[in-house]
Parts: structure tokens; sequence; C-alpha cells
């Protein structure tokens, strides 16, 4: 979900506001996937589950996106994901330092290890259970 406050905050950003959007997209994305792929009963196994993990492993997915998109255009600013993730989603996303750590791991894995999206779904789920 990205409302349009959010999205008018995201523009008006002095710097990559169109990445900024492109990152909150991924990060969303992200929990699709891991409602799609059933990932999200082991993210987060009971209704009362802090949503933390759930959020690593998008915020790693996000990154993942990042370096994907970097390989392809070299000038992506890919450094505006960790950014942004870092400004937006209060306590239980993680801290700005874990969003960003997050956000690495996932574009190291996309963008030095060059790993394919499903493994690097795997290398997700992995990443965010042992945060
Ligand atoms: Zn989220």
């Amino acid at each position: 979900m990205l409302g349009l406050k959010l999205l008018k905050e995201l523009l008006a950003l002095p710097e990559h506001p169109d990445a900024a959007v492109v990152a909150v997209c991924a990060h969303e994305f992200a929990h699709i996937v891991s409602y799609s792929n059933g990932y999200i009963s082991q993210l987060t196994p009971t209704p009362q589950s802090s949503p933390f993990r759930a959020e690593q492993f998008a915020d790693y997915m996000a990154g993942y996106f990042a370096g994907r998109r970097k390989l392809d255009r070299p000038d992506f600013p890919a450094a505006v994901f960790a950014t942004t993730t870092g400004m937006y989603g209060g306590y239980t996303h993680g801290n700005a330092k874990q969003r960003g750590d997050a956000v690495q791991e996932g574009f190291l894995c996309a963008y030095r290890r060059k790993l394919e999206p499903q493994a690097a779904i795997k290398r997700a789920l992995q990443f965010a259970l042992s945060e």
C-alpha cells in the first residue's frame, strides 16, 4: 500500500525521488512475494508476532531489486533504497541500521553474487529469520 501522502513526500525528496518511490514499491512487492509463497507464516508465525522479520525480508528483497537494477543500469541510485527504507515504517520495521543492513545484503546478493530471484528469495528468508 502506497498512499498519496507518502507518494507526495517521496516525490518531494531532494535527490532521486523517482528511485525512492521505486524503493517503497519494491519493498511492498516483496511483502506480496512472502504471502504468495507462504513464507509469511514463518516470518510472522502468529497474529501477535512482531512484523520485524517480514519487514527484514521485504527490505532484503528491495535491496535485491536495487542490485539487479544497478547491474542493468550502472548509474542507478541504489543507495537511495537504504536511505528511503530507513526513513519510514516506525519501530516495528527495525531501526535505520537494521533496515539499511537488510537492503545492503539484498543488494549484494544481486550485484555481487548474482543470484537468480528464486535463490534470492530463499536467502532473504534465511536472513530475516536470523535477525
Ligand atoms: Zn513493509
